[in-house]
């Protein structure tokens, strides 16, 4: 029997079992399908909120300190597994924000790099931007990480550690629970079913979340909202970093691919791509940058964020549970904020100091209520 057993393998379940592993712990991680290839592979991978002043503290407390982590992270993964996943300081231009004042407040209250920018030195900087803009916000130090490979590093590291076992193709059906503590999950392996215990319980199931914790009478104000996106691939660089114009970004690889996105759309659980989104992120695209009229759209998919009020994620214990935790709700920013909240998640399990305050992310503090039953 494992000391956790993890429900969903998306990056925020895989990098509390990371977490916990090196913490000694032995971890069960329990994925439906493949590791990380729902909302944590369609994601654009921008290592920052957009608009990052307009976050309350707690998402700008915990963007910080996974932001500062990255390097280190991307460093110990590539050396463990050969996977690079290609964490790349390009800066994040943001061409639109009429706050410049508060902007900068902000970063300067927290130490993030932000300069306001005009007409030439945007520019000087991106030449292929449609011609026009003449104010811009300039974020030298983020990065942007190639999050396919970022979950394929993951599940290798996790997959060659002893103390963790992964089972994929795994759907957890139910749970067992004796009075306040949950003893079993019960899920689908090949066509049959499988109880397995442990001490401890993490539910990481990013937007369905709500209904695993629907088993235990509970309601999670975490809803699916639908992004979809779109892949460009050119044979020369036509951008130096990400660019963000009315709520749309362009965000460069290093291999020329150009990623735009993205649409949010309350569609429950429906991850269909739309031709309607498809016309309507072209020409945003092409709009910001005209070479891409140029070049044809490679592909198009769609994701599930898991939304949680304000975008602040709920990391901690489930009430009424003494051995029930959660790590979901990471909204738009869940690739950039997991390394912080894993950390957190894995300090209040391991008794060790977070030096980061858990009352904000509390899920007793913040809506997490009995089913209804009226
Ligand atoms: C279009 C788009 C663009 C985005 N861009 C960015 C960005 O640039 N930067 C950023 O920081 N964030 C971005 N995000 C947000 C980010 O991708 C998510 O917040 C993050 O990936 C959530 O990770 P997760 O592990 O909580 O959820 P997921 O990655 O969705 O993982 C949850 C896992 O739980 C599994 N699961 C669910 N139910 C069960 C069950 N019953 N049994 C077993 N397993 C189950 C699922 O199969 C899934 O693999 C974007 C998201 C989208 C959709």
């Amino acid at each position: 029997m494992s000391d956790f057993l993890i429900c969903g393998g998306g990056v925020s379940g895989m990098l509390v079992a990371r977490g916990l592993s090196r913490q000694g712990a032995s971890v069960h991680m329990i994925e439906r399908g493949s590791c990380g290839h729902e909302a944590s592979w369609a994601g654009g991978g921008i290592v920052s909120p957009l608009y990052p002043w307009r976050y309350s503290e707690p998402v700008t407390a915990l963007a910080n300190r996974a932001q500062d982590a990255y390097p280190e992270l991307a460093r110990a993964l590539t050396d463990e597994t050969g996977i690079d996943p290609e964490l790349t300081e390009c800066g994040l231009l943001m061409l639109d924000a009429d706050d410049h004042v508060d902007a900068l407040r902000w970063a300067q209250r927290h130490g993030r790099p932000m300069h306001a920018w005009l007409s030439t030195q945007i520019y000087a900087r991106e030449p292929g931007l449609a011609p026009g803009s003449e104010r811009a916000l300039y974020m030298p130090a983020v990065a942007n990480i190639r999050n396919p490979r970022l979950i394929r590093a993951l599940a290798a590291s996790l997959q060659a550690h002893p103390a963790v076992e992964v089972s994929e193709q795994s759907e957890i059906l139910r749970f067992e629970t004796q009075g306040a503590r949950m003893t079993a999950v019960w899920l689908r392996q090949q066509g049959r079913e499988r109880r397995i215990e442990a001490d401890a319980f993490v539910l990481a199931a990013g937007a369905w979340t709500g209904q695993l914790l629907e088993w235990l009478g509970l309601t999670l104000p975490v809803v699916p909202v639908k992004g979809q996106m779109l892949l460009y691939k050119a044979d020369k660089a036509l951008l130096r970093g990400v660019v963000l114009s009315n709520g749309r970004y362009l965000i460069p690889r290093r291999d020329h691919h150009i990623l735009v996105g993205s649409t949010l759309e309350h569609a429950a659980f429906d991850k269909s791509i739309t031709e309607e989104a498809g016309d309507s992120l072209r020409s945003s695209a092409e709009r910001m940058l005209p070479a891409l009229s140029a070049l044809p759209v490679r592909r198009q998919w769609a994701g599930l964020r898991p939304g949680a009020p304000d975008g602040v994620p709920f990391i901690g214990p489930v009430p009424g549970f003494s051995n029930v935790y959660v790590n979901a709700g990471h909204y738009r920013n869940g690739l950039v904020l997991a390394p912080a909240s894993a950390d957190l998640l894995v300090s209040l399990l391991t008794g060790t100091t977070a030096g980061l305050d858990p009352a904000p992310y509390d899920p007793a503090r913040r809506g997490i209520a009995p089913v209804s039953r009226s």
